[in-house]
């Protein structure tokens, strides 16, 4: 059968031929129709060890039709329409938990087709870890449930997904009737159907808040009369001011519930708390990770409740399916994406580039083979993104103009619309040559237009907000150089070592400079990027401390005494790496006063580093201007460097400096990066040899 598999170390799905699974007695083999995929399921693949046993079919949001049972089975044949309820418990009659329906609480958790959560649920995860990405699944009775009659796979597969807005409306629902829901996150999969289900729990008025009036457009379409704000709308800087309150306050006075899916930032959270009337309930559901300032009195006086609300029980999914059952929630106009098997990768960087602002993604595994991609499932999928203008304003020069200007062109469209705009369609391979490296992703040897489809969800992922700004673009050959400035908040949970950093802090602005080789018309080379924080921290324990702290122990270094051997060791341990090795000597040593004598410690340095520049050929010719001035070659050949004066034949890289300048790079005033990009150093030729010369000497 066919299988979307996961393998160890390996961040795409492999598309695999497999056998159907055995069931044994109690199990039922499902013929699988649709199944879910989510940002959740990816994010846990991708970032969490939480997968314990691989190679894996992932799923675990599972319809289908029953194939075959094993002995013992006795509420169901072939031939049954059945979802999956996925978490797995010990099911012991002892366990509260299991006996309530909330395996999630059980000290044995675990889930079909996704993850362990608790060890002791090994065994369980053991037997179902492969889930419903597959043309057939192996699920214990017990985890099934009837799939009525009027309710569609597609639907059928996401009633969990349902459930979780649903218990998370039911939750803030407060005891009296009517009364007004707020929902956070609204555009979301789980927040739009938690403003679905808000007229179904008995409130009076509901109001979605999302961070774009475009991908709240849909929701508004389908329910005229819920009351909306965009957060993009507001003043810039609304995040501390408190606008978000404000407007609140302007549109609908209190409110007596909310539901938050806002999945980054305390900002939201935070300004619609104080917007609840006395009594009102915040229920918080969406992982955020982000640490929320909230008034101790003011939840005390005002008699507030702020809880939290993780999971769905089986109850809340008996509940969920029978409400779409009977047609008062509708699951289907929340699937914005639909997808044969074969297109799960497609699918997956839709999700993780919220690429036509997906809700509920849904692959057809019944209808799978075709390979035709992506089926429009919903009329109003498809919203503009950020940068759709900027494919018109970035036209490459036709016919006869210059290469080079076409190749920046090119490049240009790379940044802006597959970087900064997410586009992960047509463009990737009508600018990405078939023989693509990637330099700065080790993907086992994976070439071509899908590299990009891999790294660049992963880059955004990280970085929400990421935006390039380009500041130059510099061709020469068949290369561009590309500068520019990275800005982007990093997702807090992900970057380890800075939870210190406020989240209003977060956001890093970061110089890059990034090299490209293009090959007839198309993008087959990237090395980079070589970049600089703009923003440390010099102070604390954030961001940037530990760069704060190599420039200490360098100026510790550099102010003690020569014959101090801790201070040399201390210099020997700095990292070195935007730092030439010239430079790691004491200013004032013999032979560091002119160019000479510059380009000879740079030829010992490299002679008693030959691994330094094995496997690169290539020949710099400097020009030094100044009263000690004139021309230089260095000449590297495999492991070998030689220094002859005066010019070469045929230069791959030409660098102009001043005499100033080499001395005072030389002494570690500033680096060769620092001198490159404030116009000390000037390069002409290929500017990928002369970022790999500034590599090896540093
Ligand atoms: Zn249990």
């Amino acid at each position: 059968m066919l299988a979307a598999r996961v393998h160890p170390g390996k961040n795409v799905f492999s598309l695999e031929d497999i056998p159907v699974p055995e069931i044994g007695p109690g199990e039922v083999l499902v013929k699988v129709n649709a199944v879910g995929l989510s940002r959740g399921l990816i994010s846990v693949w991708l970032f969490t060890d939480m997968i314990k046993l691989l190679p894996a079919t992932l799923g675990h949001e599972i319809a289908g039709v029953v194939a075959a049972t094993g002995a013992g089975v006795t509420r169901f044949t072939a031939g049954d329409r059945v979802h999956v309820y996925a978490p797995l418990g010990c099911l012991t009659p002892e366990c509260a938990p299991c006996a309530a329906g909330n395996e999630s609480a059980c000290p044995s958790f675990a889930m079909i087709g996704y993850a362990l959560f608790q060890p002791a649920g090994l065994p369980g995860y053991e037997r179902y870890h492969d889930g419903g990405m597959a043309e057939f699944v192996r699920v214990p009775e017990a985890n099934l449930d009837r799939l009525a009659d009027g309710v569609s796979f597609a639907a059928g597969c996401k009633l969990a997904t349902a459930a979780i807005s649903w218990k998370a409306v039911s939750v803030a629902r407060s005891s009296a009737p009517g009364g007004t829901l707020l929902v956070t996150g609204a555009s979301g999969a789980n927040g739009s159907l938690a403003v679905a289900c808000g007229r179904l729990a008995g409130f009076d008025r509901v109001v979605a808040v999302a961070a774009h009036r475009a991908s709240l457009a849909p929701l508004g379409r389908m329910f005229p009369d819920v009351t909306m704000i965009a957060t993009e709308e507001l003043d810039t800087g609304w995040e501390k001011k408190g606008h978000l309150t404000q407007a609140l306050r302007e549109a609908v006075g209190g409110v007596d519930a909310i539901v938050d899916f806002m999945p980054i930032g305390p900002a939201v959270a935070a300004q619609c708390v104080p917007v609840l009337n006395r009594g009102g309930r915040a229920v918080l559901m969406a992982g955020n990770p982000s640490l929320v300032e909230l008034s101790y009195l003011d939840i005390m006086t005002r008699n507030l409740s702020v809880s939290g609300c993780p999971h769905a029980t089986r109850s809340d999914v008996r509940r969920t399916a029978q409400l779409v059952a009977d047609g008062e929630l509708g699951v289907d106009q929340f699937i914005t994406h639909r997808f044969g098997l074969p297109d799960v990768q497609q699918a997956m960087n839709t999700i993780m580039l919220r690429n036509g602002s997906p809700a509920l993604v849904v692959l057809d595994v019944a209808a799978n083979g075709t390979g035709s991609g992506a089926q429009p499932a919903n009329t109003e999928r498809g919203l503009t993104m950020a940068n759709t203008d900027a494919a018109g304003v970035v036209t490459a020069p036709s016919g006869a103009a210059d290469q080079q200007d076409r190749n920046k062109a090119i490049v240009r469209r790379f940044v802006e619309e597959i970087i900064n705009g997410g586009d992960l369609g047509a463009v990737v391979d009508e600018i990405f040559h078939h023989e693509y490296l990637e330099g700065n992703y080790p993907l086992d040897g994976h070439s071509g237009p899908e590299v990009v489809r891999t790294w660049v969800p992963y880059l955004r992922w990280v970085y929400p907000d990421v935006r390039h700004e380009i500041l130059d673009l510099v061709a020469e050959g068949d290369t561009v150089m590309c500068r520019s400035i990275q800005t982007g908040t990093p997702r807090g949970f992900f970057e380890g070592k800075s939870k210190a950093v406020p989240d209003d802090q977060r956001e890093q602005r970061r110089m890059e400079i990034n090299m490209l080789r293009l090959k007839e018309g198309k993008i087959c080379e990237h090395w980079g990027p070589f970049s600089r924080r703009l923003d440390d921290h010099v102070e604390g324990e954030g961001l940037g401390a530990g760069m704060a702290q190599a420039h200490e122990a360098w100026s510790a270094a550099q102010a003690g005494p020569a014959e101090d051997t801790a201070a040399e060791n201390t210099a020997a341990e700095t990292p070195a790496t935007d730092t030439p090795a010239t430079e790691a000597k004491p200013e004032g040593e013999p032979g560091m006063n002119t160019p000479q004598e510059v380009f000879d410690d740079m030829i010992s340095t490299l002679t008693a580093n030959p691994d330094r520049t094995e496997g690169l050929t290539a020949t710099y010719q400097y020009t030094v201007h100044g009263e000690h001035g004139g021309m230089w070659t260095l000449a590297i050949d495999d492991g070998k460097a030689e220094l002859q004066p005066g010019t070469a034949d045929a230069p791959d890289v030409k660098i102009n400096i001043d005499e100033a300048d080499l001395l005072g790079m030389a002494r570690g005033e500033f680096t060769g990066t620092e001198a490159f990009m404030t116009g000390k150093l000037r390069v002409e030729g290929n500017p990928v040899l002369g970022m790999q010369l500034g590599r090896i000497l540093g």
